[in-house]
């Protein structure tokens, strides 16, 4: 099978690997569709934790070629993420926080491959679906992440940082869940603040004035900033974007006191992976939309090596 693999940042090629053959516990999924994440470019440039070398990709849909316990031909998606199920996060209920965490793509083989093994805990069959919807099932689990930290508080005012996939799935998210609410996205990229607001029903603007939810989605120390600098008394700052890891922000503990500001961390999926499926399956939003640009492994790697950005969603097309 044909796969990217970055053996170090900065340093990759697409090569011939054999094909695994799954264990008791495992199952091999020949890979239809991979979507490219912010992290995936971390990984590329070594300013996320991966360990090397590695073969990214943590967004998979596929067609599942061989398991014991599950069905051959089923179209499933992946769940990244890999517990150990001992420690003592995993035993109070975090499992994202786990001392031993296994992740497909960034400790162990992804999907910038013809196929992947994975562990049949990881695998979730999603029925009657394109399969460029259902690549969003995984960041969609996370969405959803974040939106559990928030839940059951109104917000009139919001601002979403970075129109990108996960910033508009996190709009159409906060439609549904805050009717009335005013939900506004920017990007200081203007041709795609452009993009989205002509293709999608949501409202681009520059932030103006202070709001009482903002959401960072775009995995910049701008960004974090400017959320913060908008927040309202009482605003909550729901930082999703993953900023490099050695960068810092001064923020003004006053305003912190003063306007009773809470900054919410949102990371990865806990137990988010199933309803994630019942609403790509339930086809209430069509998240195929967002696809802009599909890629093969050479286009993969032009993307992550030049920094190359999609309109809105990239994605690896396997074919
Ligand atoms: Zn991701
Ligand atoms: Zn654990």
């Amino acid at each position: 099978m044909r796969a990217l693999i970055v053996d170090s940042p900065g340093l990759s090629r697409i090569a011939e690997r054999e094909i695994p053959s799954p264990g008791s516990g495992q199952t091999l999924v020949r890979v239809i569709a991979c979507g490219l994440c912010g992290t995936d470019y971390k990984i590329f440039s070594g300013k996320t934790h991966a360990e090397y070398p590695i073969i990214p990709g943590h967004e998979i849909t596929g067609i599942v070629e061989e398991s014991e316990e599950i069905e051959k031909g089923q179209m499933v998606v992946i769940d990244p993420n890999r517990p150990c199920g001992r420690c003592r996060f995993c035993k109070s209920g975090r499992p994202h926080f786990c001392e031993h965490l296994q992740a497909t793509g960034v400790t162990e083989s992804g999907g910038f491959s013809e196929y992947v093994l994975v562990w049949n805990t990881q695998v979730y069959p999603v029925k009657n679906v394109p399969p460029e919807r259902a690549v969003f099932a995984e960041p969609l689990s996370c969405i959803l992440n974040g939106l559990r930290r928030i839940k059951g508080e109104f917000f009139e005012r919001v601002l979403i940082l970075g129109a990108g996939s996960i910033g508009m799935i996190f709009g159409l998210m906060l439609k549904r869940i805050l009717p009335g609410a005013e939900i506004v996205l920017w990007d200081v990229d203007e041709t795609r603040a452009e993009y989205v607001s002509k293709n999608f029903v949501l409202k681009v603007e520059p932030p103006k004035g202070s709001y009482d939810l903002t959401v960072e989605c775009s995995g910049s120390v701008e960004g974090f900033k400017t959320c913060f600098d908008s927040s309202a008394f009482g605003g909550v700052l729901l930082q999703f974007g993953v900023v490099d890891k050695d960068k810092k922000v001064g923020v003004s503990p006053y305003d912190v006191y003063r306007k009773e500001l809470r900054i919410q961390g949102t990371y990865l999926n806990p137990f988010t992976m199933g309803e994630a499926v019942r609403i790509i399956e339930s086809g209430e939003l069509l998240f195929e939309k967002l696809v802009t640009d599909r890629l093969d492994l050479e286009g993969v790697r032009d993307y992550l090596q030049n920094n190359r950005k999609a309109l809105v969603k990239a994605v690896f097309w396997n074919h």
